[in-house]
């Protein structure tokens, strides 16, 4: 099984608050920025280390990240 997260970049306000909260450390602060011209954050997981733990969703105060599971 490999999980994975999406993040919605209109709804992240790059409060950094998922980049703390995950176990892995696999959410960075990315060069891409929002409309107030804060960057945002970006899933970085290229060894597939992502629990699917959700807990970087369950701690986004704007339901910017969906978790997902891939069989
Ligand atoms: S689901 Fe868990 S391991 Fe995966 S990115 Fe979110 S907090 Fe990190
Ligand atoms: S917790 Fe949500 S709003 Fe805050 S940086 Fe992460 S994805 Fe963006």
């Amino acid at each position: 099984m490999k999980n994975y997260i999406v993040i919605d970049d209109t709804r992240c306000k790059a409060c950094y608050l998922c980049v703390n909260e995950c176990p892995r450390k696999l959410i960075k602060v990315s060069n891409k920025t929002n409309k107030l011209g804060d960057r945002i954050v970006e899933f970085d997981d290229k060894d597939g280390a992502c629990l699917g733990c959700a807990m970087c969703a369950t701690r986004c105060p704007d339901m910017a990240i969906t978790e997902v599971h891939r069989g």
